[in-house]
């Protein structure tokens, strides 16, 4: 059985073909530029691998030309989408609309795109998306998946906003957190390699990436994570600012004479490690400034470490106890440095390094101490094998 896994942006198409016999990723790529030219990346699990330039108008072009890709030319993997079972595609804010993966409807599309307002940059273009395929493969299952799904178990207590309540009533203002199908691949492979079952488990998980959050998740369920309305709260970030007071934000913005579109762009996309170092928003290029003795870089670097670990520290107080902490996403993966900088310091926790285990990059591997109360893992997050999975599951019903 075969899965198209689709991740649409507003000006991008990323694709994954994934064989669920082994899971294996037969061919990918991305449709970007669209609205703004058109640019095709094709790579096949064969070696086949190429780019060209072509005309995208509309998320509807690019999903044609995606079809052709894969279907006739060197970069061909199926001798026709006929081959294909179901689409399964990324949706990042389900809201309060969507606790759990869907199959599509023009309903669900149409809820979707409603639920622009919430997630401006993402849930337009998936529907576009969405509506494109069901025009070029009007009889394969589509399924959606959303970012915003597994935080749905978070209590009220802990989404609500200090804001008066009608205003969580009108206009839905409250916590969402988001890269929920990352927490839930890797809370779900922790108590696999743990030979656990997550039931009975207390994990904080840590997605590190240019976007990055961490949830507390108990009995298998988040119940609390630190992004919040939008992916902007939180730990600092590649170009975000994360968690600030937001009398801050008004008192800047009238300083810099900023509207709210420059606001928002200033804590979006010019701050963060970005902001504080004045180098780099990349972990890789703040490490290597810190180490070649940068102050503003090893800052940079130390404000992140210091929010992880007192989110770790906060969540195991939600929970009343850790089990087990899981690293993942770019930084989370490949940054030894960064890791054990969280890690140091907590043994009041429970928590005990092995900094030997710990000097690796980009494997699922276990990095406390054997005696270590509280077992610390990295285990690489594939967001669209758990899409595909779900999309299967979903038409397997
Ligand atoms: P996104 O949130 O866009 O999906 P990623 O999960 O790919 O991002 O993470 C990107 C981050 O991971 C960047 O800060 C990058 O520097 C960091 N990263 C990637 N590889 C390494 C590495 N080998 N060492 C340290 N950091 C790395």
């Amino acid at each position: 059985m075969i899965i198209l896994v689709v991740n649409a942006g507003s000006s991008s198409l990323k694709y994954q073909l994934i064989d669920m016999k082994d899971e294996s990723v037969i061919a990918k790529g991305n449709c970007d530029r669209i609205g703004i030219g058109g640019h095709l990346s094709h790579k096949t699990a064969s070696g086949v691998q190429f780019e060209e330039d072509c005309p995208f108008p509309t998320h509807a072009e690019a999903f044609e030309r995606l079809v052709k890709v894969l279907t006739t030319g060197e970069g061909a993997v199926i001798s026709s989408m006929n081959e294909i079972s179901a689409v399964g595609h990324r949706v990042v804010q389900g809201a309060e609309v969507f606790t759990k993966t869907m199959l599509v409807t023009d309903e669900v599309i149409e809820k979707i795109d409603e639920l622009r307002e919430l997630a401006p940059v993402h849930n337009h273009g998936h529907a576009l998306a969405l509506w494109a395929c069901r025009k070029i493969l009007p009889d394969v299952p589509q399924v959606a998946v959303f970012d915003t799904a597994f935080h749905q178990t978070i209590p009220q207590k802990a989404f609500m906003y200090g804001f008066p309540y009608e205003d969580y009533a009108q206009y839905h203002v409250r916590k969402y957190g988001f890269h929920g199908t990352s927490h839930r691949f890797v809370t779900a492979k922790l108590a696999e390699v743990m030979g656990k079952d997550l039931k009975d488990l207390k994990v904080v998980s840590c997605h590190l990436g240019n976007g990055s959050s961490i949830t507390a998740v108990q009995n298998g369920c988040s119940v609390d994570t630190t992004m919040g309305f939008t992916p902007l709260d939180g730990v600092l970030m590649g170009t975000r600012c994360g968690a600030v007071d937001p009398s801050a934000v008004t008192y800047v913005a009238g300083k810099h004479g900023f509207n709210v579109a420059e606001m928002d762009s200033y804590m979006n996309k010019q701050s963060g490690l970005l902001g504080i170092s004045g180098k780099s928003s990349d972990f890789r290029d703040i490490t290597a400034a810190s180490e070649s003795g940068d102050a503003r870089a090893t800052l940079a670097k130390d404000m992140l470490v210091y929010d992880i670990k007192k989110d770790i520290g906060a969540y195991a107080a939600v929970m009343n106890g850790l089990d087990a902490v899981i690293f993942t996403g770019g930084i989370g993966e490949n940054a030894p440095n960064c890791r054990e900088e969280v890690c140091t310091g907590m043994e009041y926790l429970g928590i005990q390094i092995d900094r030997q285990a710990n000097d690796f990059k980009g494997q699922l591997r276990k990095i406390s101490t054997p005696d270590s109360k509280v077992e610390v893992w990295v285990i690489p997050t594939n967001e669209e094998l758990l899409i595909a999975r779900d999309t299967l599951a979903m038409i397997q019903k």
